[in-house]
């Protein structure tokens, strides 16, 4: 009765049945039995602690949002046409967390639902369909939130299969992208040159879509005042600003509830999912009447499980635990002091090459030498196995490959934030 033996042959079982493309974290990953806050719980027996687990941000197993959703199953669930105060009350709790004038909700199941749903509006509030997307970006796998995602490490075909109504603008990476550091103020006038012409040619756009702060290129900031010009821009032409919020909004970056506040910007329309469900599946897009109403040339919407009661009392659920257990603050404070460590860790070892991100969104950038800042895209790979060892969960991003995704939990304690970044400096150390 081997543990491991018997993760294998769940493996092999996996392997027969799931289609292969559907890759998972490691080659030979442990099989977990349970999770606890922050913690992973495998069938051998060892913990882990999560540090990639940007869904529940609750933690594992929260024991108030257990309950909540187990007392809506009983009491009663169903598509979301009914007329019921969970959907009311969680749409309320949504937009009191938005500026005016975003007060009108949409439901629905996840991110690439939302990213699609917002292009979908934004189409029919201008009767236009050409789209402005950043590059090194991952918006979802539907058609219109796919056609949107850039980034080539997800496809590798991406900026050459993009679809004709898509236009991507340079990947306004201010550590690795053309324009560095200092000079990354131009991505901004670049791109409002782009927008303008395109326009003056002809074609006027019904939108532009970014994470505003940028997820998945490593919880960058994008550069300052970008939001604004580009939104700027897309405005002039009679265009929509599209956030998409769903990995970085929520409170996650501790020091803002919302990513396109560190912009300093308001969208037109905002998309979110993945940390409003907790692991359920549960996604929105949040606009303002005008703009929602302009949806109504499309017909109606409706999204069967979309704003179910049970998924609506989730999302009241989740709002709550993050208001009353102080889960933006945590990611705040504990977020500092992970990036205070992350950065005194980057004095020692040479590889790191810079540390981007706020609060309990952080990436490590990894790289073979500090001045050409050519990715450790080899290394990164090895520490993540490494780490795993170590006992922590922990993933790659960016188009490189070579950044450390860390976002955990919001729950995330200083002292399991100290563990990984000890197992961090005992990996680097020791060499991987
Ligand atoms: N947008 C962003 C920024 C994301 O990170 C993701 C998921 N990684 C999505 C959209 C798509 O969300 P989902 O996987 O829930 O469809």
């Amino acid at each position: 009765d081997d543990p491991h033996a018997r993760a294998r042959e769940l493996q092999e079982r996996r392997e027969v049945s799931l289609a292969e493309v559907q890759e998972h974290y490691y080659a030979a990953p442990p099989q977990i039995e349970r999770g606890w806050r922050e913690h992973l719980l495998a069938t051998d027996g060892r913990a882990y602690l999560d540090m990639v687990n940007n869904v529940a941000v609750l933690g594992h197993g929260h024991p108030g949002f257990a309950d909540a959703v187990a007392t809506q199953l009983r009491r009663f669930n169903s598509n979301s046409r009914f007329h019921y105060r969970a959907v009311v009350e969680f749409a309320e709790k949504l937009t009191a967390t938005l500026p005016a004038p975003l007060d009108q909700v949409f439901l629905v199941n996840s991110g690439s639902e939302a990213v699609d749903l917002a292009l979908r509006i934004a189409m029919a509030a201008t009767g236009r369909r050409d789209v402005w997307a950043v590059g090194e970006a991952y918006h979802g796998w539907t058609y219109a939130s796919d056609a949107v995602s850039t980034s080539i490490a997800d496809n590798p075909n991406a900026l050459d299969s993009r679809p004709d109504w898509v236009h991507v603008l340079d990947t306004p990476n201010p550590y690795r992208g053309k324009h560095r550091d200092g000079d990354a103020a131009a991505y901004a006038p670049e791109a409002v040159t782009r927008i303008d012409a395109l326009a003056a040619a002809g074609t006027l756009p019904a939108g532009f879509v970014a994470e505003p702060v940028y997820g998945n290129a490593g919880g960058m900031a994008l550069p300052e005042g970008y939001l604004a010009a580009v939104y700027g821009a897309i405005r002039r032409h009679g265009g929509l600003a599209i956030a998409d919020e769903v990995q970085v909004g929520y409170g996650r970056l501790g020091h803002w509830f919302w990513g396109f506040e560190q912009q300093g910007v308001v969208p037109d329309v905002v998309a979110v999912a993945k940390a409003m469900g907790n692991g359920h599946p549960l996604g929105a897009v949040i606009t303002s009447a005008a703009v929602a109403e302009r949806y109504r040339t499309q017909g109606y919407f409706f999204s069967s499980a979309g704003g179910s009661p049970v998924s609506s009392v989730v999302g009241t659920a989740v709002l709550d635990a993050i208001r009353t257990e102080r889960l933006q603050e945590n990611a705040r404070e504990v977020g500092d002091h992970l990036h205070a460590r992350l950065r005194a860790l980057g004095e020692k070892h040479e590889v790191i090459g810079a540390v981007h991100g706020f609060g309990l969104y952080c990436g490590v950038e990894l790289v073979t030498d500090r001045t050409t800042r050519a990715p450790a895209t080899a290394l990164t790979g090895r520490l993540c196995d490494r780490l795993l060892e170590l006992g922590v969960v922990m993933q790659p991003t960016g188009d490189g490959q070579n950044i450390l995704k860390v976002k955990p939990p919001l729950v995330l304690t200083r002292e399991s934030a100290d563990f990984f970044v000890d197992a961090l400096d005992h990996a680097l150390t020791t060499g991987v």
